[in-house]
């Protein structure tokens, strides 16, 4: 014969008669469904859309590994661009000599152009590092 134990539904409390060969339910009153977990002397109730929630962290984490490996990717593209692009725009601004040059410095457009370029790239390296950060500081949770 089949022996049964009594538990209360996780979700709506209703009363439930658990079957000793029974791993994985559906509740009678709330039709939530239930994988039963049996140790040795104990028996719990696992909702299933818990292991779902599972099966996809595990796949979200593959996502965010993926992406930050991208990020690190993108950073050493971006940090050779910009080294390159700075070291142009430190070579053309010292190459400059006498007044003539410092006043070409002070009022060329190139320079503002280039100066407002590295600014940029500057920000948006920053903003990959904080994004690979933010994802590194997820998953470690
Ligand atoms: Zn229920």
């Amino acid at each position: 014969m089949t022996d049964f134990v009594a538990l209360s539904c996780p979700s709506c409390r209703g009363k439930l008669k658990i079957a000793d060969d029974i791993n994985q339910f559906a509740c009678g009153y709330c039709g939530n469904e239930f994988i039963v977990n049996r140790g040795e002397n104990t028996i719990s109730l696992a909702p299933v859309v818990d292991s779902i929630n599972q099966v996809k962290q595990g796949v979200d984490r593959i996502a965010i590994e993926l992406q930050i490996q991208r990020l690190q990717r993108e950073r050493l593209e971006l940090a050779n661009y910009i080294k390159a692009k700075q070291s142009s725009f430190d070579y053309w601004y010292t190459s400059q000599s006498g007044l003539f040059g410092v006043i070409r410095c002070l009022f060329s457009s190139k320079k503002q152009q280039d100066k407002a370029e590295l600014t940029e790239l500057y920000a948006l390296a920053r903003q990959k590092r904080e994004e690979q950060e933010r994802l590194t500081a997820l998953l470690s949770q």
